[in-house]
């Protein structure tokens, strides 16, 4: 059976594996739920991993990575998972694996993790994974307060389960991606929602800063084994995310899926 590791030290990764609702995020969320009239979906429908017949293992220590077939980043708080990856030494192995092809899904906060720049990033940034060749910003859709669900077109998800190409995307203190390297492939962009707070972002030689002046920015994107959502597909009732994600792992470990037998049940 696959073996699907989820990075286990902070945020959302329980809503990725065994549809336990994280407390830490879950009463975020629901503080700014209240403000916001964000519809948190029940703990019934979370569960991911799980649902589609997967089995997911936490990860905190570099030697976990072995024998996996597959990574996931969840979505936190990205200063606090880099040190908490710095503690037990994770970096290294965490940049292997990335290096040997295996698929890795940032969500969020471990979009972050995955890109080979981040700006937005106050008392001089934080350690980064890397791999994905792409400029991120940190904060770039605002604070807590401007979190918020927009539905998504995402034009490759109309090839999988009811034929839809749009899907809910939640957005939670999201990051946003402001450039791509050219084998960055682009899966979704997301209108960028007219009363959020400007920011700014260093120049080429890091002395002016100008505003994002766009009207659309990019919020999901693959780079051959490397997946990366701004938004929380975890947070929501849709697997076909983790589907895409799967079958991204069975492209790479066909052996590992000879046993599985997936359940369509969503
Ligand atoms: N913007 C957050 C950070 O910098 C990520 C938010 C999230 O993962 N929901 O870590």
């Amino acid at each position: 059976m696959a073996v699907v590791g989820v990075l286990a030290l902070q945020g959302s990764y329980n809503e990725h594996m065994s549809g336990t609702p994280n407390l830490l995020l879950f009463s975020r969320f629901s503080r700014v739920s209240a403000t916001c009239s964000l519809v948190i979906p029940s703990g019934s429908v979370w569960a991911a991993l799980r649902r589609i017949g997967v089995k997911g293992v936490e990860v905190r220590k570099p030697e976990q990575l072995q024998g996996l077939d597959s990574l996931i980043i969840p979505g936190g708080e990205s200063t606090t998972m880099a040190k908490l990856a710095n503690y037990h030494n994770l970096f290294p192995a965490l940049r292997e694996f990335v290096g040997a092809g295996k698929p890795v899904w940032g969500t969020c906060a471990g979009l972050i993790f995955l890109a080979n720049k981040a700006v937005g990033q106050k008392l001089g940034g934080q350690e980064l994974v890397g791999g994905l060749d792409c400029t991120v910003h940190r904060n770039f859709f605002g604070s807590q307060l401007q979190s918020f669900e927009t539905e998504l077109s995402v034009p490759m998800l109309a090839d999988k389960e009811g034929g839809s190409n749009t899907c809910r995307g939640v957005f939670i203190r999201a990051p946003a991606i402001l450039e791509v390297g050219s084998d960055v492939e682009i899966l979704a962009e997301c209108p960028v929602p007219s009363g959020r707070p400007s920011i700014t972002i260093p120049s080429a030689e890091g002395v002016e800063e100008e505003v994002y002046t766009k009207d659309r920015v990019i919020v999901a994107v693959r780079q051959g084994n490397i997946l990366a959502t701004a938004f929380h597909p975890e947070l929501t009732s849709d697997c076909r995310w983790h589907r895409f994600f799967l079958d991204m792992d069975k492209e790479s470990h066909p052996k590992a899926f000879s046993a599985l037998s997936l359940s369509s049940s969503s």
